[in-house]
């Protein structure tokens, strides 16, 4: 039903050993026989919302004993306000906020947790801007599972550090940003025998496909325009172009929306290479930003990424910090959705492409929000308003609600 296949060469593996890339250094991707699925758009609208409301689509074997903290399922709010102030009559986001863990890191976990068991792992590893960490913390627990994690030192948002040491997990500071500490894990992992978790994992990117399922069923099967999704390691937008092509072989769907990737403008190797028509990536040594998720300069996935948006005729743009922040604020503020910087990349992007007329009025647009507000609240402290100090008396109030 499925196997592993390079996306360079074109290799097959078989999907019983672990393997991260092929033997001509290429990404791996799993290939599901979509011909085989039976199962109906109605059969799917009658299971709870969620990844594994789509078990046939995910590359597991009956009896894997799945690891599940019901994962998905995430709410697509109708973006009225902003959508007439930004001059759209359809945007639409989807809030991965929403998650188990805040991100949606934890669609790929549930697959990737379940498939570290099936291997017989006993020790699960990841390199992480923070999400990442977080999130395989808590499934590793649920599992019953070692954790081990290693971040970039002092570069990590608050929340996020909080919930690796409070799931349990062995948390390693790196003298190094998220590429270095990347490189080591991928290495520590073959000589220690971790079972590793990033993106350059095929399996967990199965479970982050669901992203477009959920999307095409929560829009009633009426396909967007335009999905917009912020770009880090670049395994996310892959996974949800992966997710939208299956629907639309297996003819669910009888057209495909075009995707748009958004780097912060301090971390944006992959619109150098796009705009440039090149296939290989520069990578950025210090990568700066206030998005801390996407602050990375050397994104293992960029290859499947720039292949997801040739094939969809899409593109690739980057944001400054000024504009996520202004993003961000406009989310909380006129949507009452919070979210972490990095997630406000995607509507930032669809602000400066509305206003370049590369997004056009009258389209149905998807804002993939990938993560909470309450992971970074010291990002959040340092750049709004201040809070306010007063004795308990009515005139004080008064005085305050005045100006
Ligand atoms: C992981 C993450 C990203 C980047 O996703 P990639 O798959 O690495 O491109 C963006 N935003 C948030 C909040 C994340 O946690
Ligand atoms: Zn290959």
């Amino acid at each position: 039903m499925f196997e592993l296949r390079c996306i360079s060469c074109g290799q097959s593996y078989s999907n019983d050993v672990v393997i991260f890339n092929c033997s001509c250094g290429g990404l791996l991707e799993v290939l599901i026989d979509i011909n085989k699925i039976s199962v109906k758009k109605r059969d799917l609208s009658r299971r709870p919302l969620g990844v594994w409301r789509y078990k046939e689509f995910l590359p597991i074997d009956p009896d894997d004993h799945i690891i599940s903290l019901k994962e998905g399922g995430t709410p697509l709010y109708r973006g009225r306000n902003i959508g007439r102030m930004v001059g759209l009559t359809e945007l639409f986001i989807k809030n991965e906020g929403g998650n188990p863990t805040g991100s949606f890191k934890d669609r790929g976990m549930t697959v990737g947790v379940t498939k570290a068991l099936h291997f017989g792992s006993k020790f699960v590893c990841c390199a992480s801007t923070g999400n990442t960490s977080a999130s395989l913390a808590a499934y590793a627990a649920k599992a019953g599972i070692k954790c081990i994690v290693l971040l970039p030192s002092g570069n990590i948002a608050l929340g996020k550090l909080a919930q690796a040491i409070l799931h349990g997990a062995l948390v390693v500071e790196i003298k190094g940003n998220f590429d270095v500490a990347l490189n080591l894990i991928r290495k520590a992992s073959k000589d220690l025998n971790l079972y590793l978790l990033n993106s350059i994992n095929p399996w967990r990117l199965e479970g982050q496909k669901t992203e477009a399922f959920e999307i095409l069923e929560q829009l009633d099967y009426n396909v967007p325009n335009t999905v917009l999704v912020p770009m880090g390691n670049c395994g996310n937008i892959s996974a949800i172009w992966k997710g939208f092509k299956e629907f639309y072989e297996i003819g669910f769907i009888n057209k495909l929306p075009r995707m748009i990737g958004i780097q912060a403008e301090g971390a944006s190797p992959v619109v150098e290479a796009f705009k440039n028509g090149r296939e290989d990536i520069i990578p950025i040594n210090y990568p700066n930003t206030i998005a801390t998720a996407i602050k990375i300069g050397s994104p293992v996935n960029a290859p499947k990424a720039l292949q997801a948006i040739k094939e969809s005729k899409g593109l690739i743009e980057s944001v400054n910090d000024n504009e996520i922040m202004k993003a961000q604020k406009l989310l909380a503020r006129f949507e009452g959705v919070g979210v972490e910087p990095a997630s406000a990349a995607s509507l930032a992007g669809v602000i400066k492409l509305c206003k370049l007329g590369i997004v056009k009025e009258d389209e149905r647009v998807v804002c993939i929000t990938t993560g909470h507000a309450m992971k970074d609240p010291e990002m959040i402290f340092n750049n709004y308003e201040k809070t306010i100090e007063i004795e308990p008396r009515i005139e004080d109030l008064r005085k305050i609600l005045k100006t």
